[in-house]
């Protein structure tokens, strides 16, 4: 027996014994009870051969005998998707719609697991219809939904995105702001690509007055006019990262730089990065304070100030800039080591991740707003502490 095959028998044996199939009836029930328990057998008997198609035929056999197996043979497709048999999957559904004994909401239900098929496979045209049917049809709307919302964002249909998410929060009572200003932002990179500014930054307004939140919407709006040479208001946008979320801060700072720098204002962007580091330490501020020191100051200066700060607030790239900046005011065999030490701490951070989603763990060094691996949304944010910001 190929035991890959061993947790598949043995569930559908426990299905088909709670709906007292299986030879544990008394022979007195009747014969067509017989004539099933002898029919499971022989599907059994080819799924533990290893002819599951074989065994497919079968099953669905059965459902001309009998259609109260609906529950059991939803069970069999559901294993067949979750073990990559898709198309097997997709046969047994195919053939308990057929069925015409069966009840709206089982063949709604039988329609969903249909959809999930196709949409597993990748076939995501078919799905959608799918899936838009059994919304229609008041059952099951919840999951439906969350399905549709995976296929309009893998298609990009941003809009779609928005109806069903809108309709998934009111059915499933599950906010879903942050995702719809999401993909308001994505509708705004597109407009901004097609139509021009002036739409895109509606969108944006939009995706701000859906998730006040919404700190990649202060990042777009900020870049946006500072490209525009509109200094002022690109400021007040990109400050308002931090009141939104202090995590991104990280991603305000060299923008921040540029603005002040193009208004002739440096003495307000170190107010700003000082006022920060009273509220919300971070090592972000204390690097780009460090050169601002190290502008006025000198080298010296800039190391007792990052030394103070490490001791409060350890970090990897705190050290390496220690590191930098003490190599600059050594000599000798100091400063050679001082070099090596540096080498070591600038090959460990090639290596560290810069962000991390807080849902599922994936790490990289890009930010993206929707997770590639559990594909959340705002879930990825910049790594804080010995190896962050
Ligand atoms: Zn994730």
């Amino acid at each position: 027996m190929n035991l890959i095959y061993l947790p598949l028998v043995l569930l559908i044996a426990l299905l088909a014994w709670f709906a007292g199939r299986i030879g544990f009836t008394p022979k007195s029930q009747g014969q067509s009870k017989n004539n099933f328990s002898k029919d499971y057998l022989v599907g059994l008997n080819y799924l533990l051969s290893e002819q599951p198609d074989k065994a497919v035929d079968i099953f669905i056999k059965l459902l001309e005998v009998d259609s109260e197996t609906v529950e059991t043979h939803l069970a069999l497709g559901h294993l067949f998707r979750k073990r990559g048999e898709v198309e097997r999957a997709i046969r047994i559904h195919q053939n308990l719609i057929a069925r015409p004994q069966l009840t709206k909401k089982q063949r709604t239900q039988a329609t969903l697991a249909l959809g999930q098929d196709y949409l597993s496979a990748g076939v995501l045209d078919r799905a959608e219809r799918l899936l838009l049917d059994v919304v229609d049809s008041g059952d099951f709307q919840a999951p439906a939904l969350s399905m549709l919302l995976d296929i309009y964002q893998q298609e990009k249909e941003w809009e779609k995105a928005i109806q069903s998410a809108e309709k998934y929060q009111q059915i499933a009572n599950h906010p879903m702001h942050s995702a719809i200003a999401h993909y308001n932002c994505e509708l705004a990179l597109e407009a901004r690509r097609k139509l021009g500014s002036e739409q895109a930054l509606r969108y944006l307004k939009r995706a701000i007055s859906i998730d006040k939140d919404c700190v990649r919407a202060s990042l777009l709006q900020g870049e946006w006019e500072a490209e525009q040479g509109e200094y002022k208001q690109a400021i007040k946008y990109f400050r308002r990262v931090v009141e939104q979320n202090p995590a991104f801060i990280s991603e305000i700072i060299k923008p921040l730089a540029n603005c002040y720098e193009k208004l002739g204002q440096p003495e307000e962007y170190l107010q700003f990065l000082h006022r920060c580091l009273d509220n919300t330490p971070r090592l972000s501020l204390v690097l780009a304070l460090s050169e601002r020191i190290q502008q006025e100051k000198g080298a010296s200066a800039a190391a007792e100030f990052v030394a103070e700060q490490l001791y409060t607030r350890p970090s990897i790239y705190g050290l390496s800039r220690l590191i930098e900046l003490q190599k600059q005011f050594s000599e000798g065999a100091a400063k050679y080591n001082l070099q090596l030490l540096f080498n070591v701490t600038q090959q460990l951070i090639m290596q560290k991740p810069v962000y991390r989603c807080d849902s599922c763990g994936y790490a990289g060094k890009v930010l993206h707003w929707q997770c590639p691996s559990c594909r959340r949304w705002t879930t990825i944010k910049p790594i804080q502490g010995l190896e962050g910001d």
